[in-house]
């Protein structure tokens, strides 16, 4: 920031929260959050106290009679002009991005650009809100069904997406004619004002979309009051677990997406070379903090030896420094904390008799910069049982297993407590539709490692990696913030 900030740069810097459309600085506690390309202070977050949060509750369940009689076209008005602001403000919500996840400039503009794209579908809500209808149920009876919103909806994403994942919850809700409350990740409170900010800026009429700062406690006054009708939640699975069954028990409708372990299968008839750059772009791509990177490779047959040499000379290759270096091909991690625990990994993995290959913990930033680094880490003879194969470890820890054929293969990837992504790699079509057919994970790669879906389509993790029934993201997304209702009509003449 040059010269004197301006009033939304301090809103932004000082995370200030929104409440009925009133910007405000939180009375509530602060801790400091750091740069995590250069461990200096970077902003106070403020911890939203119980009153605060009581308030966003009352005025979004005030606005929402109101909101919900607003003519949906005109509610998709308000959202192609949020859309069109979002692309004008694409650059400065990347370097927002970067700031304060650490990403590179490149790897943010994509994940904005990502979030653009569900607003774009959010954009088509007169078409996907509507109902179905049938013509004589009986003599003279008509059956219809209207989609109808459910109310206030909350939204609690993780920190490794702070536009992006935001914006698969709120615009959607929102379009639906709900109301919203919106508590960005702790780690990463900043990106978050700015989204609020344009929204307002787009037209959204004050009290539909709140905002507020915080983490457990906060979450727990949301989760416990009657007001509060739909809850997503994007985190890890020990928090997703307790997200569903507490909300769930206060008779809420969730939509919990949690951790991830994900498994890339290579045949020994893939081409090595291309298949280790996009391993390569999967697991270290974010410092592998996303919740699709591949953590375990699982080479088949011959594949293994050559493709492991491979992985290796090009990881040597990456650039790890800050994400705002034009140069740089892999960022820090988000806090020194999280640094600690990838680094206790990579000890367990040695424990456990895997081999270090290439070992991230001696790491010199390309730039000099002094963060939360960790370079790219591989071991290889890793067998399935291993911790280092099991858990996630979500940073830039590479595992490679070895199965002598592709039966083996799919019986390691299926044993995984996760269920989110998987992918094979393979020139042979009959492989390809074995393993989409029988791997039990919800978004599934052929020759793509990072297979996300786009916005037309659910964010479909399963087991583990999944709490509820009706995903993120498509058509779920619309049913999850909507209820059905059937009218049957007799009209006597
Ligand atoms: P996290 O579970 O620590 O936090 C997620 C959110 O929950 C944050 O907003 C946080 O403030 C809040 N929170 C944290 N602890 C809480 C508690 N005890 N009670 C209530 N709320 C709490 O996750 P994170 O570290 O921010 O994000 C990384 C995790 O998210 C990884 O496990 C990753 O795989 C997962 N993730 C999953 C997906 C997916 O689509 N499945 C996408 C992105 C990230």
């Amino acid at each position: 920031m040059a010269g004197r900030p301006t009033e939304v740069e301090r809103q932004i810097y000082q995370c200030a929260i929104c409440i009925g459309g009133e910007w405000q600085f939180s009375r509530g506690r602060t801790e400091t959050l750091t740069n995590p390309a250069t461990g200096e202070p970077s902003t106070q977050i403020p911890y939203c106290t119980e009153e605060e949060v009581q308030s966003a509750i009352q005025v979004a369940h005030t606005a929402f009679p109101s909101w919900r009689q607003c003519p949906t076209p005109q509610r998709a008005r308000i959202l192609f002009r949020y859309r069109h602001l979002l692309e004008e403000h694409r650059e400065e919500l990347a370097a927002l991005v970067t700031r304060e996840h650490g990403k590179t400039l490149e790897e943010a503009r994509g994940s904005v650009q990502r979030g653009i794209e569900a607003v774009e579908f959010a954009c088509g809500i007169p078409t996907l809100m509507m109902g179905e209808s049938l013509e004589n149920v009986g003599t003279g009876v008509d059956s219809v069904l209207i989609r109808q919103p459910l109310g206030v909806c909350l939204g609690i994403p993780p920190f490794n997406f702070p536009a992006m994942v935001p914006l698969w919850m709120f615009p959607l809700a929102i379009a639906c004619g709900n109301t919203f409350i919106f508590k960005p990740s702790d780690k990463v409170p900043r990106t978050g004002v700015r989204l609020v900010e344009l929204f307002h800026e787009a037209g959204l009429p004050a009290g539909v979309l709140n905002l507020v700062h915080g983490a457990k406690e906060v979450v727990d006054v949301l989760l416990d009051d009657p007001r509060v009708k739909a809850v997503s939640f994007v985190g890890s699975s020990p928090v997703a677990q307790y997200i569903y069954q507490t909300a769930a028990a206060k008779g809420k409708r969730v939509q919990a997406l949690g951790g991830a372990k994900n498994h890339l299968v290579v045949m020994p008839d893939s081409d090595l070379k291309a298949t280790a750059k996009a391993i390569l772009a999967s697991a270290f791509g974010c410092a592998g903090e996303r919740c699709l990177a591949t953590s375990v490779v699982v080479a088949v047959g011959e594949a293994g030896a050559p493709l492991v040499r491979e992985l290796v000379q090009a990881a040597d290759a990456l650039k790890v420094g800050a994400g705002n270096h034009p140069d740089t091909a892999m960022g820090p991690v988000i806090s020194a904390a999280h640094r600690e625990r990838i680094l206790q990994y990579i000890e367990i993995g040695e424990r456990e008799g895997a081999a270090l290959v290439r070992d991230g913990r001696t790491v010199k930033t390309h730039d000099g910069s002094a963060g939360y680094y960790v370079g790219p880490t591989i071991f290889d003879r890793v067998r399935p049982e291993m911790r280092i194969a099991q858990e996630e470890i979500f940073g830039p820890v590479l595992a490679v297993i070895q199965a002598k054929d592709l039966e083996e293969a799919i019986a390691i990837v299926n044993a995984s407590r996760y269920g989110n992504a998987t992918a094979i790699f393979t020139r042979s079509g009959r492989a390809g539709r074995e393993f989409a057919s029988r791997i039990e994970a919800g978004m599934v790669g052929i020759n793509v490692s990072v297979p996300a879906p786009s916005p037309y389509f659910p964010f479909a993790g399963w087991k583990g990696s999944f709490y509820g029934d009706l995903h993120a993201h498509g058509k779920d997304a619309i049913e999850f913030y909507t209820e059905k209702k059937v009218i049957t009509s007799r009209w006597v003449s």
